[in-house]
């Protein structure tokens, strides 16, 4: 696979293009709740409807109508119709979780771009996307360029950062004839991981579930003035919580997590998983903490009850316990690696909720584009590699609808690593570096080419 050579004059239109988008979805408020998502979708339909695009806004509740865009083949189409050949989805959302004015540097709804960096609430999670998605797509299609077999979709998403109830999960569910898709690209990568001297794009390729769990604890009332007479449930619960604090579950590696730490060149023939983490500790120690929670179980003690009365010694206590596993691991390993944990202590443990992991395969076309478009973009990058989220995105709506639709996390940042992009996130002062943006848009642009023809 080939891919011509960077034009940066010839790129200038769409880099403009971009961070006009950016400014004008940063500076629409579209806080989530209530989300306010209208406007904002409503421009950017009027946006692809100009340059070419079919495009329908379909809401689950009023003021806030996700956008579905399509470019089809010369002679295609209408939607929902029967599609020849390969769909590919850019996906994004559009809401955004609040900011405190006063605790941002900058006006969060401003746009500012101050030393080639646009700030604002979104610039990364995940306007910036919507934007370079959107202009990687009209620039293509303005210039009359047509899917050889198969359709572009855009799909823009309200509601994903209280999980979706009214974009994609209601999309997916309520109207998956319009959004089946066979190749999905969405947030959740193209990070830049620095480990050691080298420095390596990450591609998404799947979200950790959950399994939660509660614990536990009895004993007997009493009076909280004599607490030799009672037995105090509460205090049942210390060691439960020190095996929290001092034990860590072992690395469990699943596909993708493996052939990360072999791309990292932390994990070789020669050398154990546990010593791979040693390793990656001691060439990153501020990404160390993103990249373990991909490796293992992780189970975080957050909330706990006892008493409802100062003065009473609790007869029961509990803690809940926010328990997190790789994809492609069964629930029953998971409740191995707590009972292990927890063995030999007098607690009763129950699982409340579990969500499986879900990803897609660190292979394939999607996968094998982004990763040849890396090394002919960034040729001086280390392997690009699979890493996993440890929360979820909308891609998990697309995996469990359509079997068989492969979704990818990829955003690729050339500039800002993601030590200095992950603490931004759902935080004050969120900003982009706009050669960021262009890099990204460029990146659609030419996975659109070459994923359609
Ligand atoms: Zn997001």
């Amino acid at each position: 696979m080939s891919y011509p050579q960077p034009d940066p004059a010839g790129d200038e239109p769409l880099a403009r293009e971009a961070t006009a988008l950016l400014q004008s979805l940063v500076r629409a408020r579209t806080v989530n709740p209530p989300g306010d998502e209208a406007v904002v979708q409503q421009a950017l339909a009027h946006h692809l409807q100009q340059a070419g695009f079919h495009v329908q806004l379909l809401e689950a509740v009023p003021g806030r109508p996700n956008l579905i865009a399509e470019l089809g083949t010369p002679d295609h189409h209408h939607p929902g119709e029967p599609v020849d050949g390969k769909i590919l989805t850019l996906l994004s959302h559009v809401d955004t979780v609040l900011a405190d004015a006063g605790d941002w540097r900058r006006d969060p709804w401003g746009a500012e771009v101050v030393d080639g960096e646009l700030w604002g609430r979104g610039a990364i999670d995940m306007k910036s996307q919507t934007a370079a998605e959107i202009a990687a797509g009209v620039g293509l299609a303005r210039k009359g360029w047509r899917p050889r077999s198969g359709l572009l979709r855009i799909i823009v998403c309200v509601d994903e950062e209280v999980g979706g109830t009214l974009g994609a999960r209601w999309l997916c569910e309520q109207h998956p004839a319009l959004v089946r898709s066979d190749y999905v690209i969405n947030e959740g990568g193209g990070a830049q991981l620095h480990v050691g001297d080298s420095r390596h794009y990450s591609i998404g390729v799947g979200e950790k579930g959950v399994c939660r769990f509660a614990v536990r604890a009895r004993g007997r009332a009493a009076h909280a003035s004599t607490p030799g007479v009672g037995d105090n449930a509460l205090l049942h619960l210390v060691p439960v919580l020190e095996r929290l604090r001092d034990s860590e579950l072992p690395i469990d590696l699943t596909d993708a997590p493996r052939r990360l730490l072999e791309g990292l060149g932390l994990l070789t023939p020669e050398r154990s998983a546990d010593d791979a983490v040693l390793l990656l500790r001691e060439r990153a120690p501020s990404l160390a903490p993103l990249i373990e929670p991909m490796l293992r179980v992780t189970a975080v003690p957050t909330m706990a009850s006892a008493s409802s009365k100062i003065n009473v010694i609790p007869a029961s206590a509990e803690l809940r316990v926010d328990c997190r596993i790789p994809p492609g691991m069964t629930v029953d390993v998971a409740r191995e690696r707590v009972a292990s944990l927890l063995e030999g202590l007098d607690v009763e443990v129950e699982f409340t909720e579990t969500i499986p992991g879900n990803g897609s395969p660190p292979s394939g076309p999607v996968y094998e584009a982004i990763d040849a478009w890396l090394g002919a973009n960034d040729p001086d990058a280390g392997a690009s590699v699979p890493t996993i989220l440890p929360g979820f995105t909308d891609s998990r709506w697309f995996r469990a609808t359509f079997p068989d639709c492969q979704a990818y996390g990829f955003f690729p940042h050339r500039h800002m690593p993601l030590t200095q992009t992950y603490p931004l996130m759902h935080a004050a002062d969120e900003r982009i570096d706009l050669r960021d943006l262009h890099f990204a848009t460029r990146a659609y642009r030419d996975l659109i080419r070459t994923l359609l023809g």
